[in-house]
């Protein structure tokens, strides 16, 4: 069991993130042609790339730092509705651990709330709409319900919390994007972002618990 993360530690969980992303290139390019125009497996591999490069050169002193500089280099590599989107998660998310020296389940649950609020004011998207949302708003509720536990076992109910989010995703219509056009023929494929933050979440996980 694993109560904190120092920043380096954090450091190397994203790097860890950036990984799994890069690995499920193709996974989340067939989830966005299945209702969108297929480029978000690509776009995320750029990003991730972009943050590897900043991230191996990363001496960090804090944990916001790291997640600043996961945000920021996704957003300046990826352009799109993703680079804004998963570039406010990291970043808003980032900020809300100001002062922080260890990433904790307490933290965790302050990065998701932030993470999620920066999104919804970024975007104009809602719970229910079809989006990556669908995955990171469950994880941010369960965040909260977890804050006592170990960072570990945390992580392993908000990333089952994300997971369920993605399935239950299979079921909405979609009010953003492409796949808005599809109507009711969206129906049976989950969104592609929220196919990313279960990837992201549940690598933290293993990276916490490992
Ligand atoms: P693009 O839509 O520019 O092709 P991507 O294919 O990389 O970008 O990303 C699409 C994903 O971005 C969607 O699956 C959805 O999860 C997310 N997304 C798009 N618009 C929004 C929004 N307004 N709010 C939250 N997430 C969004
Ligand atoms: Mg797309």
């Amino acid at each position: 069991m694993i109560a904190e993360l120092k920043p380096n530690q954090v450091r190397l969980m994203m790097l860890k993130v950036a990984d799994a992303i890069i690995d499920a290139e193709a996974m989340l390019s067939q989830a966005d042609r299945d209702l969108g125009d297929g480029d978000h497996g690509l776009g995320m591999k750029r990003g991730m790339e972009a943050v590897k490069v900043q991230l191996e050169k990363l001496d960090p002193s804090s944990v916001e730092q790291v997640f600043v500089t996961v945000g920021t280099a996704m957003m300046s590599s990826m352009g799109g509705a993703s680079g804004a989107i998963f570039g406010t998660v990291y970043r808003a998310g980032g900020k809300a651990l100001a002062g922080k020296s260890h990433l904790t389940a307490e933290g965790m649950a302050l990065f998701l709330q932030a993470a999620l609020e920066g999104v919804m004011k970024r975007g104009g998207a809602k719970p229910g709409d079809k989006t990556m949302i669908d995955a990171l708003h469950p994880a941010a509720v369960k965040a909260q319900e977890c804050v006592a536990m170990p960072l570990s076992e945390s992580l392993s109910a908000i990333a089952n919390a994300a997971e369920d989010g993605k399935e239950a995703s299979k079921a909405m219509i979609a009010q953003f994007g492409r796949a808005k056009t599809l109507g009711e023929a969206c129906i049976g494929f989950p969104d592609a972002g929220a196919c990313s933050v279960t990837i992201m979440l549940s690598t933290m996980r293993d990276y916490a618990s490992a």
